[in-house]
């Protein structure tokens, strides 16, 4: 099998028919590339800068910040690299920061929600990629987004700090594209008034999930409730990707529900345009949607929207798909 999958390292994705979508890598530093890359990854649909901040005592500076996303960059070529900013708080803590402990860390003050109001420490993250942006094809989102305010703003920020770096001199990407995670469900729902404003979604289920079912992604008691497959998540999913298709956007998907077997059928007859994984799933999930007709997905879309249980959408999509 290994042998099979290796023989699609340099070849695209593209399904039974032809129709291609992209696999991209999920990172979280400069040394993931490599195995991106040695897995056919046609680009990072996820950059997690968090690691940049943990496991030390102070805050990373400009310098090392703009280091570690131009090694990315320049490691990837022109292969598109999603950034995404810093996401804090909820299960991943940092100490120096001295954040009060939360009754509800899922629920309270962590990624833009954090870097809104702690913008000199996002903003120095925003200079350091603006700076990077010019070392290869840079595409920047923001994380937790639960309203259009939040991604006004920090879309703000970022063209003040833009602007800034012009006026003292530096050379800056001209019009990279800027987006955002599509993990809390209210921003899913009204996926079509966000859709007029960004230039891409990426859905991150292992958030989405456990949002829209109330089911902590860490408690085991509730895992049983943290279902990718249960109908409401599809059909939030669908509301994305057709918000973004009306407004001539892309959507991509970063969580793990991305590299899931179960789902890549579906997610494909949704029309999601980009999926991102752990590297060592790339060349499996090429090998799968090789043998998969995107037009036959797209035609059970419907009766898969409309299903009652989990368990009826993974029976439905393990017979439709056993015989292809
Ligand atoms: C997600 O929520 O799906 C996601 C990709 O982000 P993280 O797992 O880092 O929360
Ligand atoms: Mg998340």
């Amino acid at each position: 099998k290994k042998q099979e999958w290796a023989k699609l390292k340099d070849e695209p994705t593209v399904t039974s028919e032809g129709d291609h979508v992209e696999l991209a890598a999920n990172i979280g530093t400069p040394e993931d590339v490599a195995g991106v890359l040695n897995n056919g990854g046609e680009g990072v649909g996820l950059y997690r800068t968090e690691f940049l901040y943990m496991g030390k005592n102070q805050l990373p500076t400009e310098e090392e910040q703009y280091d570690a996303y131009s090694s990315v960059l320049k490691q990837m070529g022109d292969k598109p690299v999603v950034v995404r900013t810093l996401d804090i708080g909820g299960d991943k803590e940092l100490d120096y920061l001295d954040l009060p402990d939360e009754m509800n860390p899922f629920l309270g003050y962590r990624a833009i929600r954090l870097c809104l109001e702690r913008d000199d420490i996002f903003r120095v993250q925003l200079r350091a990629l603006l700076r990077a942006s010019i070392h290869g094809n840079l595409k920047i989102m923001f994380p937790m987004i639960a309203t259009l305010e939040e991604f006004r703003q920090a879309k703000a920020i970022l063209n003040e700090e833009r602007e800034k770096l012009i006026s003292e001199g530096y050379e800056i990407a001209g019009d990279f594209e800027v987006g955002m995670m599509v993990e809390i469900p209210a921003t899913a729902v009204i996926a079509r008034q966000f859709a007029k404003e960004v230039d891409f979604f990426s859905i991150g289920t292992n958030d989405l999930i456990q949002y829209t079912m109330a089911a902590d992604r860490m408690n085991e008691r509730v895992s049983y409730l943290y279902q990718p497959y249960n109908p409401a998540i599809l059909n939030l999913v669908n509301n994305v990707i057709e918000a973004a298709h009306a407004e001539g956007k892309w959507a991509g998907m970063c969580g793990e529900m991305a590299g899931d077997e179960i789902a890549i059928p579906i997610l494909l007859g949704l029309g999601l345009d980009e999926f991102s994984m752990s590297a060592t799933s790339i060349l499996p999930a090429r090998t799968q949607i090789r043998t998969l007709s995107k037009k036959d997905m797209a035609s059970y879309k419907k009766q898969l929207l409309s299903m009652g249980t989990a368990e009826e959408v993974v029976e439905f999509v393990k017979e439709k798909t056993q015989s292809q």
